[in-house]
């Protein structure tokens, strides 16, 4: 599951990104914008006297108070899912992966083409606080060029014993995040894991 964030690394020092991205801060949106150009959005390397620019998806949580943090709401809330499709796992969205995938000019580097479809098929369903699934349709819109399609909003409740989540949360840029396959899930001996949603 997902929460809201402000932002963390896109643009990094090549030698330097596993820093940056194992820092995050706790920037709002507004104050990334606000440190955006050539003498903002900087930080300290920790290994050598460079400054390394960090891009929008150097992301923190934007409020350490919100409830949705606290496991004891994780059965109470209301967690949220937005999506192109109307119903998940979607047949459609099966076939949209079988042809994404026969049409793709790196099909060649994905190796076995059953295991990359099984692995597709096989992802847990991402769920956020609300003010994250709005945002996370945004980015998508945005970033994967579905401005124009239509999304579902789905909401739905959960039950998730307390000790079958993670502690903390995984950092997207560099943990198996919003793509964790149930069998992943599994191997961590775990229901869900809470994430910050960056991309
Ligand atoms: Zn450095």
């Amino acid at each position: 599951m997902r929460s809201s964030s402000g932002r963390s690394p896109s643009a990094t020092a090549s030698a330097c990104t596993a820093t940056v991205a194992a820092h995050t801060s706790a920037l709002s949106g507004a104050d990334y914008i606000r440190l955006e150009d050539e003498a903002g959005a900087r930080m300290h390397c920790e290994h050598c006297e460079a400054s390394i620019h960090f891009g929008p998806l150097v992301a923190g949580v934007r409020d350490q108070g919100d409830p949705a943090l606290d496991d004891r709401t994780l059965n109470k809330l209301s967690w949220y899912h937005t999506s192109p499709y109307e119903d998940w796992p979607s047949p459609d969205y099966e076939r949209d992966v079988q042809v994404a995938f026969s049409t793709s000019p790196a099909r060649t580097l994905m190796g076995d083409p059953e295991r990359y479809l099984r692995n597709q098929l096989d992802k847990a369903l991402p769920l956020g606080t609300y003010e994250a699934a709005i945002e996370n349709m945004y980015r998508r819109m945005s970033d994967q060029r579905l401005a124009h399609s239509a999304f579902y909003l789905h909401r739905a409740r959960i039950n998730i014993a307390t000790d079958r989540v993670n502690r903390g949360f995984h950092d997207e840029n560099e943990q198996p995040a919003a793509d964790i396959s149930i069998t992943e899930l599994t191997d961590l001996d775990l229901d869900a894991v809470r994430y910050l949603n960056v991309r």
